[in-house]
């Protein structure tokens, strides 16, 4: 009997509410070291000059710092922030809070991160590489979906690859879950990181590290996703039923992993900058022999969305770059291992792939 079970950090605290984002003052208070010590808040740039600017606790020197979640987030762009906050202050943060979408989320885990870690974030891609503890960091998901406000990962565009820094402190020490900072996510971008919520689970629960804990919250967000999708809700409790979907989405990746879809959907952001969303959709539309159940769920929810993916998103690749997404898709062995079991190599080639890719 295996005994060494891995040992997950959880988010510690959780509010879930609407108009929960007016307590961010009374919640960073026991956080704030000393007057000298700011809270850094990382700000999706959609926000700038709206209402919900005035309503961030600023004291003391705490910052705003905007920024465009235009791009994903790169191991430079981290690495840059924190020479920014490094030269800003004199004393360490008392914290870092994100606002926004999975980019957002995942900037502020990574420059949480390297605040108290030495050298370049790239270094730390992978698994398990962090050696300190991260300064206390929060995340406020204004998009749902990605799970990135639970998971132990904040996903980084390297020099050489796309990957995580996956480590037990990359989780958030605290989150807050208002419904109400979705209201304005335009209607593309809401399907598109919501269907990322959809596949995690689609991946999760057939992939081969399944287990009950895995099960278990992927069975509650599948539901949530297919009552969001298919179902005929108003759109305040569409927007409440999307964020928990998304957290537990994320739940269920924690001892289980993605699959096909996240494993070619990372080639082709590396080579064309496809956002993660919808490089997930363009992928998953083509796996119907991997997930045939979840292909026509999703076809079901591109109908009654009114969505129409993007067609001919790879007919003017060359070769080298066919080869190069080929090759950062086969690099997510974990991913594979799940979608197809130990043997995978087996299963899938070069060939395959390509062949997928040709008809995006
Ligand atoms: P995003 O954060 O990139 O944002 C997408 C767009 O929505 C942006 O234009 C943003 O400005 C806009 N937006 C966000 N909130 C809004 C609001 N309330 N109103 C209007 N516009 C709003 O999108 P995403 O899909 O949430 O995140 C994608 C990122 O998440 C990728 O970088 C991906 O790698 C990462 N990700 C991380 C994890 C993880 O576990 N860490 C998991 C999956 C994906
Ligand atoms: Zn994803």
């Amino acid at each position: 009997l295996r005994t060494n079970y891995r040992n997950f950090p959880m988010v510690q605290k959780v509010v879930f509410g609407k108009g929960s984002f007016d307590q961010l003052g009374e919640i960073l208070l026991p956080v704030r070291k000393n007057a000298d010590a700011p809270v850094v808040f990382l700000v999706d740039d959609v926000f700038e000059g709206t209402g919900l600017i005035p309503r961030i606790p600023l004291i003391f020197n705490d910052q705003i710092i905007f920024i465009s979640a235009e791009e994903e987030p790169k191991t430079d762009q981290v690495d840059a922030l924190v020479r920014k906050i490094k030269s800003d202050f004199s004393e360490v943060p008392s914290g870092i809070v994100g606002i926004g979408g999975g980019t957002l989320l995942d900037l502020a885990k990574a420059v949480s991160i390297m605040l108290t870690n030495k050298g370049s974030s790239a270094q730390l891609q992978g698994w398990d590489l962090v050696e300190k503890p991260a300064i206390y960091h929060l995340g406020v998901p204004t998009l749902s979906g990605t799970g990135a406000e639970v998971s132990r990962t904040t996903v980084l565009m390297g020099p050489e690859r796309k990957l995580g820094i996956n480590s037990d402190y990359t989780t958030f020490d605290q989150v807050v879950l208002d419904p109400d900072l979705l209201v304005g996510v335009p209607k593309v971008q809401w399907f598109y990181t919501g269907m990322d919520c959809f596949i995690h689970c689609v991946e999760s629960l057939n992939g081969t590290y399944l287990n009950a804990f895995s099960q278990s919250y992927g069975e509650k967000a599948l539901e949530l996703c297919k009552e969001v999708f298919l179902g005929d809700l108003n759109e305040e409790t569409a927007r409440e039923k999307l964020m928990m979907a998304s957290w537990h989405g994320g739940m269920s990746i924690a001892y289980s992993q993605v699959g096909v879809a996240h494993a070619m959907s990372y080639g082709l952001s590396y080579v064309l900058g496809v956002k993660h969303g919808i490089g997930n959709c363009l992928v998953f539309a083509h796996l119907e022999e991997f997930y045939p159940e979840g292909v026509t769920l999703f076809r079901e929810m591109l109908a009654k969305n009114d969505i129409n993916l993007p067609q001919k998103v790879c007919s003017k690749l060359t070769e080298a770059e066919f080869d190069t997404m080929i090759s950062i898709s086969l690099s997510m062995e974990p991913l594979w291992e799940n979608a197809l079991g130990k043997n995978w190599l087996e299963k899938i080639d070069r060939e395959k792939l390509r062949s997928i890719y040709e008809k995006i």
